[in-house]
C-alpha cells in the first residue's frame, strides 16, 4: 500500500463504529467532527487533522453559527483551480480569482472554515507583511526595491479596507493606527531612528509620542517609554473576517468544502489529483494556503520552508471600571510592544482585554502551565491592576515564520501550475488579503510591474542540511531574546517629551506576532 493509499484508509478507518451498526444511514464522511487537538504540532504531525472542531478563542466564542459551506468532497471531480487551505489567503485568492478572473475555483479545507490562523489571531491589521522593519528592508535589498516593498504593503491596505468595507464581511473594524511601545528606555532610540527614516525615506507619516502623551491619550502600559504611532491599523473581529470572507466567496462562485484534508497529491498527464476522504479533486491548478499548517508530506515546494512557531493569547473577562480606569485604554486599536518576543494587545469592544505572545517549542508543550503564567507575567508588568484577573478564553496557534522572515507569492513550478502564498511571520491579518489578490493574479497568468519584488520572484528559502536542528537554534534563541529584551538597554531616557522628529514618517514592518 502507497503511503497516500494508507492515509485515506486511516482516515476511512477513523469514520466510528456507528456507520457499521446502521449502514443504511448515508452519513456525510465527516462524521461526527473530532474534538480540537491542543497538542496538534505541524513540524511532527502529518497533517491537520481531518473535521476538527475550533481551537477555543474569543473569537468562535463570540462570533455566532458560522456561516453555510460546502460541505466535505463526497465524490470525484474536475475543477480549473484547487485552493488548498481556507484561512484568509486560500479565501481571499477564491474571492479575486472569481471577482477579477472569472475563475470558480475550489477551496479544500482539511478541518472547519478557517480553522487555522485565521480564527486564532489577535485581530491586528497593521501595514507590513513578514517580520522585517523598513530598515532592514533597505539594507537587505536597497532603498528603491524597499520603498516599492513599501508601495506593495501600501496597497495591501486598501485591498484590505476595500474587502472589509463589503456588505459580506461585518469584521468590526477599529481603526485608530498602530502603536509600537517601548518596552524599556533603551528602545526608544531604535524607534526614533526608525520613525525618521519611515517620514523622510517613505513619505508615510508616522510620530513619536512620549510616555505621558501615550498614557494620557492611548493607554496606561507600565513599562511603556514612549512610542511610535503609525497611521495605519485596524483592529478586526478574526473570526467575523473569516465568515465575511467565506460569504463573499460562495457568493462569487468559489466552492468551499470543509472536512476535506489533501492527504495525497498526483501528477497525471499534467492535471493534479488531489486526494481526500471523501474524493479525487482533479485541477489544472492548485494554490497552496496552508501557512503554518502546512503538512510536510504535501508537497516538496513546501517542505521544510517555512518554520511554524507557536504564539499563544489570552483574554480576560470584561473589566470592571476601576480595572478600566487603572490600564486606561484611550483606543481600540492594535498595541505591540518592542520586545523581539513581543506582546500584542488590545482593549476589545466588549471591555476584555486581549494580549499575546510566543508559547512552547513543541505542540505536546503547548498546555505546560509555564506558557500561561508567562504571558500572565506580561499582562500584569503592562497593566498591574489586572494581576491574576479571571480569564475567558486561551489558546495557542501556529505562525508560518519564513527563514529569512518575509513572505512569498510565488510560483515554484516550471509547469506554471502550483501556487504558494505564506509566510508572513505573525503578520498575515492584513498582507493575506493581498497575498490572496496576488496569487489569483499569478494563478490566472496576468502579468504585472508589481510582480518585480523578491517576494514575488524568488522561492521561500530552505534550512537545507540544518533543518533537523533548528528547534534546538529555536529554544537557544528565545533564551538569548528573553535576556536582551528583559535584561540589556533598561538605562537610558523615558520620553518625557515629543522629540523633533514628530510629524515624521511610517511604519515598523516589524510588529509581526
Ligand atoms: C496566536 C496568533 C496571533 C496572531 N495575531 C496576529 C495579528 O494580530 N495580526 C496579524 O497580522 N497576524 C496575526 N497572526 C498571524 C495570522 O493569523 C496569519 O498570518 C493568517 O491568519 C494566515 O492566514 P492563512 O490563510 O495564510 O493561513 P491559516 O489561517 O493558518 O489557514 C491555513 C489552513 O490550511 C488548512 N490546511 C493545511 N493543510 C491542509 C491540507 N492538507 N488539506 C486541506 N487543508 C489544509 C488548515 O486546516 C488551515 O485552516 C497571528 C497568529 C497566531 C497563531
Amino acid at each position: 500500500m502507497s503511503e497516500t493509499e494508507e492515509a485515506v484508509a486511516a482516515e476511512k478507518e477513523s469514520v466510528p463504529a456507528a456507520d457499521a451498526v446502521t449502514p443504511k444511514v448515508r452519513r456525510p464522511k465527516h462524521w461526527p467532527k473530532s474534538s480540537y487537538d491542543p497538542h496538534y504540532d505541524p513540524v511532527v504531525d502529518k497533517g491537520p487533522g481531518h473535521n476538527r472542531d475550533y481551537a477555543p478563542t474569543y473569537w468562535i466564542g463570540t462570533a455566532g453559527t458560522p456561516p453555510a459551506d460546502d460541505g466535505p468532497v463526497s465524490e470525484d471531480f474536475d475543477t480549473d483551480v484547487a485552493i488548498i487551505g481556507s484561512g484568509y489567503t486560500g479565501l481571499s485568492c477564491a474571492i479575486h480569482l472569481a471577482q477579477n478572473h472569472g475563475i470558480e475555483a475550489v477551496v479544500l479545507e482539511a478541518n472547519t472554515v478557517a480553522w487555522g490562523c485565521s480564527t486564532r489571531n489577535g485581530g491586528q491589521a497593521q501595514i507590513s507583511s513578514g517580520r522585517l522593519k523598513r530598515s532592514e528592508w533597505i539594507a537587505r535589498w536597497g532603498v528603491d526595491v524597499a520603498r516599492r516593498m513599501h508601495d506593495e504593503v501600501t496597497e495591501a491596505f486598501e485591498v484590505f479596507r476595500e474587502l472589509i468595507g463589503r456588505d459580506e464581511i461585518d469584521c468590526e473594524p477599529q481603526e485608530g493606527g498602530h502603536l509600537y511601545l517601548a518596552h524599556k528606555p533603551g528602545a526608544m532610540p531604535r524607534l526614533e531612528k526608525e520613525c525618521a527614516l519611515l517620514n523622510e525615506t517613505f513619505g508615510y507619516g508616522s510620530r513619536i509620542l512620549s510616555r505621558g502623551e501615550v498614557h494620557e491619550k492611548y493607554v496606561r502600559d507600565q513599562e511603556a517609554c514612549g512610542a511610535m504611532w503609525e497611521p495605519d491599523g485596524t483592529c478586526i473581529h478574526a473570526a467575523k473576517l473569516a465568515f465575511g470572507y467565506l460569504r463573499l466567496a460562495r457568493k462569487l462562485g468559489a466552492k468551499v468544502h470543509t472536512g476535506s484534508p489533501v492527504l495525497g497529491w498526483e501528477r497525471v498527464n499534467g492535471i493534479h489529483h488531489l486526494i481526500t476522504p471523501g474524493g479525487v479533486v482533479r485541477a489544472k491548478s492548485v494554490a497552496l494556503a496552508t501557512a503554518g499548517y502546512t503538512p510536510p508530506g504535501l508537497n516538496h515546494v513546501t517542505r521544510h520552508r517555512l518554520m511554524p512557531i507557536l504564539s499563544n493569547s489570552i483574554v480576560t473577562r470584561p473589566l470592571e471600571d476601576d480595572e478600566k480606569e487603572a490600564c486606561g485604554f484611550g483606543t481600540l486599536s492594535p498595541l505591540t510592544d518592542t520586545r523581539v518576543l513581543r506582546h500584542y494587545y488590545r482593549m476589545l469592544p466588549d471591555g476584555c482585554v486581549q494580549i499575546g505572545s510566543r508559547s512552547a517549542v513543541t505542540g505536546d508543550d503547548a498546555e505546560n502551565p509555564k506558557h500561561l503564567a508567562l504571558l500572565r507575567a506580561g499582562l500584569a508588568r503592562k497593566f498591574p491592576a489586572l494581576e491574576g484577573i479571571d480569564l475567558d478564553y486561551s489558546w495557542w496557534g501556529w505562525v508560518d515564520v519564513s527563514h529569512d522572515m518575509m513572505p512569498r507569492i510565488f510560483c515554484p513550478d516550471p509547469g506554471q501550475s502550483v501556487f504558494y502564498a505564506m509566510g508572513y511571520g505573525g503578520n498575515g491579518v492584513m498582507y493575506s488579503a493581498q497575498a490572496g489578490r496576488r496569487m489569483a493574479q499569478l494563478v490566472a497568468g496576468e502579468e504585472s510591474a508589481a510582480f518585480d519584488l523578491p517576494i514575488f520572484t524568488s522561492p521561500l528559502p530552505s534550512h537545507g542540511i540544518l533543518t533537523p536542528f533548528r528547534r534546538l537554534g529555536q529554544r537557544a534563541m528565545y533564551y538569548w531574546y528573553a535576556f536582551n529584551d528583559e535584561k540589556l538597554g533598561q538605562k537610558g531616557r523615558v520620553q518625557d517629551e515629543v522629540p523633533a522628529t514628530d510629524g515624521g514618517a511610517g511604519p515598523s514592518g516589524g510588529a509581526g506576532q
